[in-house]
């Protein structure tokens, strides 16, 4: 019997890595997370293994910090990888601005180490979360992968470095094989609703501070900026189910198994543009409830539309989203009413 692929997820017990995680178990992969917990919790590891049936037993879970090298080199020493997919990082925009050295730090040296020790471990296959705000403030749509690239805060430019970081590792030695996946705006869950989002504090992202409101957490919505020029005046983005984006990387771990692949880069998204009004309303819809909305000003450094373009996605990784604007609210809403306090929920229930 052949050893099924066994792939490290750094970061894999986070929103988008727990989904994927559950993907690449179903599609018959073994999988090895490593993640410190600083934005996520166990419990969605041992959820992702109920979910996965009798394949969740090759999952394994590490509570580890990826910038602790003898500790990377340990799990090297004693498994072999077939391709790591690195989710690990900080991303909240305001943040980066106020501690710029802590984002730097953590993604920046956290990839240096992850990639010194794969190379010392002959581990050459990478697949990188990499995002569509290094298409900055896009000058044409739908934002192709050949746009030219900048950043406009300390998230961003990590985001930006790490992909030339690939790109130069690629140039000096082509054993490397890089996969680049520039993600949209992930959002929903599980259609179980036993696994979702769950930042800790505030939400900054639209979705989950729609679900905070839904649940009570937060009184109501500030919508950033109603003058833009758009449909009626609120900012548009490409919202992707995280289903949909899981299932982008079993395509792309595929990809890497292509002789013919160095270092490619992939937009994954919808390629359809939404506003956050129609965002609201189509939550109201699915989930009955009504969201109140303080209109605000523009959010500094928001850009005005961006969507993607898919087509290289679907001719290259023969991948394309399934789900809408309406199966996402829907998700999202079921996993935020199941657990309204997130993984902390069963908890609350217990008074802890
Ligand atoms: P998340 O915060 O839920 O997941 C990231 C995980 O990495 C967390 O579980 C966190 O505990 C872990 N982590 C952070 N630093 C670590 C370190 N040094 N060592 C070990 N573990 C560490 O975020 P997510 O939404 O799942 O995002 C995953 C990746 O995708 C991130 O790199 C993010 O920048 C990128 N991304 C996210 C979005 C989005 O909107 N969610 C969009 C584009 C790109
Ligand atoms: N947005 C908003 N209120 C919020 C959070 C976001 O109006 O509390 C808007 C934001 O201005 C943008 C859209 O929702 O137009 C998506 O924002 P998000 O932060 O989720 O994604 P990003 O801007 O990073 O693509």
């Amino acid at each position: 019997m052949t050893r099924p692929m066994c792939i490290l997820v750094t970061g894999g017990a986070g929103y988008i890595g727990s989904h994927t995680v559950l993907q690449l178990l179903l599609n018959g992969y073994s999988t090895v997370v490593v993640d410190n917990l600083d934005n996520s919790s166990e419990v969605a590891i041992s959820r992702v293994r109920e979910l996965a049936g009798d394949r969740g037993r090759n999952l394994s879970f590490h509570k580890m910090d990826i910038r602790d090298k003898p500790a990377l080199e340990q799990l090297f020493a004693s498994t072999k990888f077939d391709a790591v997919i690195h989710f690990a990082g900080l991303k909240a925009v305001g943040e980066s601005v106020q501690k710029p050295l802590m984002y730097y730090n953590n993604n920046i040296v956290g990839t240096i180490t992850l990639l010194e020790v794969m190379a010392a471990y002959g581990c050459k296959k990478l697949v990188f979360s990499s995002s569509a705000t290094v298409y900055g403030w896009p000058k044409e749509l739908p934002c192709t992968e050949e746009f030219p690239l900048s950043a406009a805060n300390p998230y961003g430019r990590t985001k930006l470095m790490i992909e030339e970081m690939c790109r130069d590792v690629y140039a000096s030695d082509p054993e490397w094989k890089f996969v680049l996946l520039r993600y949209f705006n992930p959002v929903g869950a599980h259609p179980s609703g036993r696994i979702g989002e769950d930042p800790h504090g505030i939400p900054n992202n639209l979705m989950p501070f729609i679900q905070h409101v839904a649940v009570g957490r937060q009184p109501a919505l500030k919508v950033f900026g109603t003058d833009y020029s758009t449909k009626d005046g609120t900012g548009v983005r490409d919202y992707i189910h995280v289903v949909d984006l899981a299932d982008g990387h079993t395509a792309a771990l595929a990809k890497l198994s292509d002789p013919k692949i160095g270092c490619e880069v992939y937009n994954l998204g919808t390629g359809k543009g939404t506003s956050v009004l129609e965002m609201v309303s189509a939550f109201e819809k699915a989930s009955g409830k009504k969201i109140p909305l303080i209109k605000t000003a523009r959010r500094p450094g928001d850009a005005e539309i961006v969507y993607a373009s898919t087509t290289k996605a679907e001719r290259e990784l023969n991948w394309k989203a399934k789900y809408g604007i309406e199966e996402m609210c829907r998700d999202q809403w079921n996993w935020a009413s199941r657990n309204p306090y997130g993984y902390q929920t069963e908890a609350k229930k217990l008074g802890a």
